[in-house]
């Protein structure tokens, strides 16, 4: 009868409202911690990092993901910037880069204080949400960024760092990359090198979370062994779904049940449905099969928002949060499994990662060994084999005299 197919249209519709109605109501109380997002990129690509210029007005920002008004629209109340700076800058201006974009991040909670807090503990984050700010937070995306040296790594946290990946899409020195995975790049480390097992242990000493988004299987283990604290992976969806390397496998999300870890799923449509296609009913199914695999405390959400290019239909920017949770809740997640997606998993994480910390202890000493260090243009300072400090002019001259005197030019 038409009477009662126009019945059940309405019904439909209502319940669709409601579910999405239930999700606004939970994100008032728990708006959404995101794991992973490059704006701090795109004002570097877009505007060479000038917050200042009309364009870059982060109120009518253009052709991003995200701006002010869509953290708003989506309830994001918590966001790790993405302190990124790509490969190919390894052995060059990496330390230079990451700095820069730790700068940019702190100069957006300057710029626009009623929308950013720039914190750096769990408690800072739990301010934040009490203030209606977006709790911001920086997590430096791959290991090249510390260039082997744990006196940077040191000193990266003491600038506000709180989670490093261990690599982006390259080896570093002391750790291999999800490319060791496919066979594009060659097993170096296999997994953690002596000298990354010391990074891991300073990481939790210091209270930086290990992030195991970009990072190969054998470093995904290594790491989780090895850390006394849970860890993350910070955008990185299922792999059983879609058979990308760059996403957790089962034997793996076992691992993060076991360690009290968080998986927090990626948006990217290459690893949600391996296709440049999908839906966000399918990002949905990935946290439904780290939920079953891994537990309910598993799960979280790094969309990768402006760090990809394509996203799935009904997910295309940050304002879409609502929809995604009210996606989960008529698929009978409970409201304590969708506040611990939202935002109690990575809070117990953190916290977990905060009591681990210990300041008191003696810090990671042993430097990375010199054969292990990578590019002709680095200084040895340190290293036996480096020139004394102070060398001098005399002695200079001495070693000049002795090369000419070799080529036989004196
Ligand atoms: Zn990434």
């Amino acid at each position: 009868m038409q009477t009662s197919w126009w019945l059940w249209a309405l019904v439909a519709v209502c319940t669709g409202d409601q579910f999405r109605d239930e999700a606004e109501r939970i994100m008032r109380g728990t708006p959404v911690i995101d794991g992973h997002n490059d704006l701090p990129w795109r004002l570097l690509t877009m505007f060479n990092n000038r917050l200042q210029i009309e364009r870059a007005n982060l109120t009518s920002l253009a052709n991003t993901h995200t701006n002010i008004p869509k953290l708003r629209a989506g309830f994001v109340g918590g966001q790790f910037w993405s302190a990124y700076t790509p490969c190919d800058t390894q052995n060059k201006d990496a330390v230079k880069r990451t700095l820069e974009q730790i700068d940019v991040i702190q100069r957006m909670c300057q710029m626009y204080p009623e929308t950013f807090v720039c914190v750096t503990n769990s408690a800072g984050i739990r301010q934040a949400f009490r203030e209606g700010r977006v709790a911001s937070l920086v997590g430096v995306e791959g290991g090249h960024s510390i260039d082997s040296s744990l006196g940077v790594l040191r000193t990266l946290y003491r600038l506000g760092m709180r989670y490093l990946t261990l690599t982006h899409s390259c080896n570093t020195p002391w750790a291999d990359n999800w490319l060791v995975d496919t066979g594009e790049d060659k097993a170096e480390s296999q997994g953690l090198s002596h000298f990354g097992q010391s990074v891991v242990k300073e990481m939790n000493r210091l209270g930086v979370i290990i992030d195991l988004a970009h990072v190969s299987v054998a470093t995904m283990k290594a790491a989780l062994r090895l850390s006394t604290a849970p860890v993350i992976f910070s955008h990185s969806s299922a792999y059983s779904l879609c058979q990308h390397r760059r996403n957790v496998p089962d034997d793996v999300l076992r691992l993060v049940n076991q360690t009290g870890s968080l998986v927090m799923v990626n948006f990217y449509n290459d690893y949600v449905s391996c296709r440049q296609e999908a839906t966000l009913s399918q990002v949905a199914d990935h946290l439904d099969h780290i939920k079953k695999v891994a537990g309910a405390g598993a799960v979280g959400f790094g969309g990768d928002f402006d760090g990809v290019s394509r996203l799935p239909v009904g997910l295309e920017d940050v304002s879409k949060y609502p929809d995604l949770v009210a996606e989960l809740l008529r698929r009978r997640w409970t409201e304590a499994e969708v506040r611990g997606a939202l935002a109690n998993n990575l809070l117990r994480v953190f916290e977990a990662v905060e009591q681990v910390s210990d300041h008191t202890q003696s810090p990671e000493e042993e430097p990375i060994p010199a054969a292990q260090l990578q590019a002709s243009c680095r200084t040895m300072y340190g290293y036996s084999e480096a020139p004394s400090l102070h060398r001098q002019p005399g002695a200079l001259l001495a070693s000049l005299t002795t090369v000419l005197l070799g080529l036989g030019l004196l």
